[in-house]
Formats: C-alpha cells, structure tokens, sequence
C-alpha cells in the first residue's frame, strides 16, 4: 500500500490517499488537544498506544459483528482504514455519570445510571459540537431515520462488548464517543478511533482514571495510563 498526499488533519491524526481509492491510511499523533482547542499539549507516545488500542477494539467489534473501517495496521503509528465519508456527528454512550452531563444534571461524577444514555453532538469545531436530537439530525439532514437506527444499534450494541471486554481487565467504561462514516456504497462503518483519548476508563478496584482526563484536569501521569489500558489490553489477547 502506497501512501499518497495528506488529505486531513485533525487535532489527533493526519490521513492519507492511497493507491487504492478505497483506501486511506491514518497515521496517529502525539499532539492532544482539549476544551475545544484552549488547552493543547504533548502527551508522548499516545499516537503510538492509541493506534494499537483503536485497532485491538475495533477488532474485536467487527468479530462481534459491528462494520468497521479498520483493515490493517501498518506499523506503530499508521494503520489502513475503509474510506467512508464521515457523518458530523459526535455518539457518546454513557454508564456513569461524568464529565459534561455531571455539570448538565448536576449529579456528581461517579453516579449510577439506571440505563444506558445515547447524545449526540452536531460535530462542528466553530460552534463547540453542540448537543442535539435525532429530530435536529434528520430536520438539517446529518443522516437519515434509517442511518441512525442503524448507528444506536451498532453504538449500545458497542457498549455491551466493550463493557464486558474491559471489566474483565478490571476497567470500568464510564462514557465513550463513537463516529461512523459511509461506505461508496452507503454501508455504514464505525470509524474514528476508540481510546483512552475518546473514552472514559477508571480502575475498577483503586477508581484511578486511565484516560484522557488525567490530561483535561493536570493529574499527570497521562502517557502511563494509557500504557497500563494498553497492557491490560494485550496481556488478555
Ligand atoms: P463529555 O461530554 O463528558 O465531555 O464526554 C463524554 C465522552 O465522550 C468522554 O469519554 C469523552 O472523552 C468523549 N468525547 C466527547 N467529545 C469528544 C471530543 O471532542 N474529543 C474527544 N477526544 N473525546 C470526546
């Protein structure tokens, strides 16, 4: 697979044309961007680990029956995807309370819920990703009913797997984000990434945070969470 000219960047990874029209290839970087661009950072080696993880739980999710676009990691930072054209929209999956609905409902972080909650954000860097609705996603034509069936299923269905995998390796899944694109031929496919940048995931037994918040927050120790969820990870393959 060749890789051609840099047709994105983002805040977390460059993307690449291929020969294969099909094809892109993201390449992950260390760069960690947070509150909407006003706090930006280094935190070392996470293009590497982020890479590895998005690939092992896209994996797994594609064998339980979720598409996804993943189709080969190429080495440390780069791996080959399934072009989609990317639906603007942010699916975070919440268990527990935390983060931006802990300020919205007032509930402390850590709160139970009694089930699972789906949002979704109208992904738009100038307008901050605002929340929205499945009526405001049809209404300005984001994606159809049919598509965002198809999403909510694939995304609680994500939770369920996801959930079991971590809490086996003593990680528990507070709240993730997912974004999906289409295939040419419409098909829709679970893109993006899955990481400790995109999740929430705290130690089960001590409720340290193995995730990006250690960044948001100044906890420190950032690189080496995402290490442990990593080894954690692989130690169980
Ligand atoms: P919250 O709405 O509490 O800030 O985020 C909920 C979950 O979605 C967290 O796991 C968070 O990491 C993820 N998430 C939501 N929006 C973004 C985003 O713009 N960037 C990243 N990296 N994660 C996000």
């Amino acid at each position: 697979m060749e890789r051609k000219e840099l047709l994105y960047e983002g805040r977390d990874k460059k993307v690449y044309a291929t020969d294969d029209p099909e094809k892109l290839i993201v390449s992950y970087k260390d760069d960690a961007i947070a509150q909407n661009g006003k706090k930006k950072g280094t935190i070392r080696g996470k293009g590497v680990i982020n890479n590895r993880i998005t690939n092992v739980l896209m994996q797994l999710l594609e064998k339980q029956g979720i598409p996804t676009h993943f189709v080969q990691q190429l080495d440390e930072r780069e791996t080959v995807v399934r072009k989609a054209r990317m639906i603007p929209l942010k699916v975070i999956v919440r268990n527990i309370v935390a983060g931006s609905l802990s300020t919205r409902v007032g509930q402390p972080e850590g709160t139970r819920l009694k089930s699972t909650i789906l949002e979704y954000r109208y992904k738009d860097d100038v307008l901050g990703d605002p929340l929205i609705n499945q009526y405001h996603a049809f209404a300005l034509e984001i994606c159809t009913p049919e598509e965002l069936a198809t999403i909510d299923r694939y995304a609680l269905r994500a939770n369920g797997i996801l959930k079991e995998c971590l809490q086996e390796l003593d990680i528990t899944l507070v709240d993730f984000k997912l974004e999906f694109g289409r295939l040419s031929d419409g098909t829709i496919v679970l893109a993006d990434e899955i990481s400790p940048d995109t999740s929430r995931f705290w130690d089960t037994r001590t409720g340290e945070k193995l995730d990006k918040d250690r960044f948001r927050r100044d906890l420190g120790g950032t690189e080496d969470a995402y290490q442990e969820v990593l080894n954690r990870l692989i130690g169980s393959m």
